[in-house]
């Protein structure tokens, strides 16, 4: 079995391929099932930037003779299952919001691990154009991770902590009466 760099950047690009592949059809459920307005904004303009980013990875695999689909990635469809467990177990509202977004970061950490290492690969093998394309991928998942932080932390989290508030006055005042 020759497993060389390329073998291995092969697999990682078809792997990644099926990431973005699978987060354009998760992205309109996590938008749908969002209240707030800011962040059904944030997964809308993050759609449109996922499906630049598979016109990137496909330009990099025609660059490289490599054919984009072969690869299934499991880890992918594992955080896109936990997403939808959420959006089945909690009612629509902040905390729902607050849940969707740990849900998006999870894969944005993902995907910024991975087109850090196809980044550095690329860069290793003299692919800089290549690597370039990989490296402006690699800056909008992280600043779409830094965006969903400033949607949570200005806005998301104090809703959703405000209606615990509720629900405890309420609790509250039905237990005094
Ligand atoms: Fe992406
Ligand atoms: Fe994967
Ligand atoms: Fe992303």
């Amino acid at each position: 079995m020759a497993t060389t760099i390329k073998d291995l950047l092969t697999t990682a690009l078809q792997d990644t391929y099926s990431a973005e592949t699978q987060i354009l059809d998760a992205l309109p459920k996590m938008e749908e099932a969002a209240t707030s307005q800011t962040l059904k904004r944030a997964f809308q303009e993050h759609l449109q930037m996922t499906q630049r980013q598979v016109e990137r990875l496909e330009e990099v695999c025609s660059q490289l003779g490599i054919e984009p689909e072969g690869e299934t990635c499991e880890a992918m469809e594992g955080l896109v299952e936990e997403g939808e467990q959420l959006v089945d177990d909690l009612d629509e509202g902040p905390v729902l919001d607050a849940a969707l977004i740990g849900a998006a970061q999870k894969v944005e950490h993902y995907e910024i691990a991975a087109y850090g290492t196809l980044t550095a690969m690329l860069k290793a093998m003299g692919e800089t154009k290549c690597a370039d394309l990989m490296a402006q991928t690699l800056k909008e998942e992280k600043d779409t991770d830094e965006l969903l932080t400033q949607v949570a932390e200005s806005e998301v989290n104090p809703a959703a902590l405000g209606t615990t508030a509720a629900n405890d006055q309420s609790g509250r005042r039905s237990g005094a009466a």
